[in-house]
């Protein structure tokens, strides 16, 4: 394999079509003795082969399907406790050159109203985020030649630069943006970004042809090789995902599996997140209103739940694509990542009105604001909300990260650094009735902790927050 990932010319796929379908085909009606022996040694938390993902995908046997629900739920109970990370996108423009069959923001796309976000746009836009709580955000980007690397650096300068009222700031900025090259990363590095994040969309090749038409992201193996090259200009955390709905979920989710693999092998990590968007309708795209390889509910719940198991340490991102119900079901099975009060086109947090077809990139499914959401997993499910960025401020991603994660690090560290920041929330953002169910939650997470000393450590912090300090972490 030529790993050149500098220059993107000569690059040969790692994605093996025809390894992946022979191991699709030998996992085809698999004997329940391999299922069970599969779910056996996910069980172990030391993941999955990606033809042992298929067999596990390729079970019919309804008994056996929900011995992989509850083999997921006590990996992601094992691994990530009831904490989950919440953060928001934030668009910053909907022009791009590309055309992408299944996206509103397609170049085609006349009836779209394009627009870029200026500095001060985007000084509105955080400062309205960070009045409802807000401390992760994913900046989203659509690809032309006008968002250059210095271009996109500056933005993100900008959105760090902006704090207010509280304890308003912005203390990871994640990206989703065209892949550039090393010299491009570099620069997004330099200036602080936590990760980033690109899809493949689907992994199948004729497939990809078929529904990139025009522009840079035609090219699937420029795109293949975009987290090589981040990871080679430094940046530890990156995020992979495939557009779910294009092609065989099966294929895809291996796909995803040898992707993770290969960096891997190439840099000594795989991918800090996954996520794995199903097609919603947008404007003008026939094909995201009548997607070919539409999976049931109960099939994209399995694969959350096989993902889970197959990359147990590995971050699984769930957007507002998926309707709240659904959110609650898919958060039990794997999701350690949430996006809440989402809007997805640029200014739309500034503009009163939401779910605007003319400007969005797609529907929304689950239109709940932050804070509502929030007093829903708080609530009804008693999940930890968190905003902590401790990790990322104090060096411990990439490599460093995963070694810590597969050794209890999550529980240990990552849930009283998530109760902190769920009480500068409460402090500073929650409504009275969130409030209520949020005290309620810290006091009896508090209860449960049977080390002392980590309790005191824990109590001592939330005390010094009620007297206004911000920003403390373990
Ligand atoms: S998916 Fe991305 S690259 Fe494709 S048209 Fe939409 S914004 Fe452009």
């Amino acid at each position: 394999m030529n790993k050149n990932t500098t220059l993107g010319t000569d690059l040969e796929s790692f994605i093996d079509e025809e390894l992946i379908w022979s191991e699709i085909e030998k996992a085809t009606d698999p004997e329940p003795s391999l299922v069970r022996e599969t779910i056996a040694k996910a069980k172990e938390r030391k993941g999955l082969s990606p033809f042992e993902a298929a067999v596990l995908l390729k079970n019919t046997d309804k008994e056996l399907d929900n011995e992989i629900f509850e083999a997921a739920i006590e990996a992601k109970k094992g691994i990530y406790g009831n904490r989950l990370v919440l953060f928001a996108p934030l668009y910053i423009s909907n022009e791009c050159v590309n055309q992408c069959a299944y996206c509103g923001f397609n170049a085609t796309n006349n009836d779209l109203q394009r627009r870029t976000l200026s500095a001060e746009e985007i000084h509105k836009e955080v400062e309205v985020l960070e009045d409802l709580g807000h401390k992760r955000l994913l900046l989203v980007y659509g690809e032309h030649p006008k968002y250059d690397a210095d271009w996109i650096a500056q933005s993100v300068r900008d959105v760090y630069s902006v704090t207010s009222r509280k304890s308003g700031e912005i203390r990871r900025v994640n990206i989703n943006c065209a892949p550039l090259d090393v010299e491009g990363f570099r620069k997004l590095h330099e200036v602080g970004i936590g990760t980033y994040q690109c899809f493949h969309e689907t992994y199948h090749q004729e497939t990809y042809k078929k529904y990139h038409l025009a522009g840079r992201k035609t090219d699937y193996n420029w795109r293949l090789y975009a987290m090589h090259r981040a990871m080679e200009a430094g940046i530890d955390d990156v995020g992979m995902g495939a557009l779910f709905g294009l092609f065989d979920p099966v294929f895809e989710v291996m796909g995803l599996l040898y992707h993770a693999q290969q960096l891997e092998i190439d840099h000594g990590v795989g991918p800090h997140t996954i996520s794995f968007p199903r097609i919603e309708p947008a404007q003008n795209s026939e094909l995201a209103f009548n997607p070919p390889y539409l999976s049931s509910d109960h099939d994209f719940k399995k694969i959350v739940a096989v993902l889970r198991l197959a990359v147990p340490h590995t971050g699984l991102i769930l957007t507002t694509r998926e309707n709240a119900d659904f959110r609650k079901e898919l958060l039990e099975v794997g999701v350690s990542q949430l996006s809440a009060g989402s809007r997805t086109y640029p200014g739309a947090y500034s503009d009163p009105e939401f779910d605007r077809p003319d400007v969005q990139q797609f529907c929304v499914g689950d239109n709940r604001s932050l804070d509502e959401t929030i007093r829903s997993i708080v609530g009804e499910h008693g999940y930890v909300p968190s905003w902590c960025t401790a990790c990322y401020r104090l060096g411990r991603t990439g490599e460093h990260f995963m070694e810590l994660a597969k050794t209890g690090f999550i529980q240990k560290f990552c849930l009283p650094n998530g109760l902190l920041t769920f009480k500068e929330y409460l402090e500073d953002y929650a409504s009275e009735e969130t409030k209520k169910v949020g005290e309620e939650l810290i006091r009896n997470e508090i209860a449960n902790y049977s080390d002392p000393d980590r309790r005191k450590l824990l109590t001592d912090r939330l005390v010094r927050m009620e007297k206004g300090e911000r920003d403390l972490y373990i």
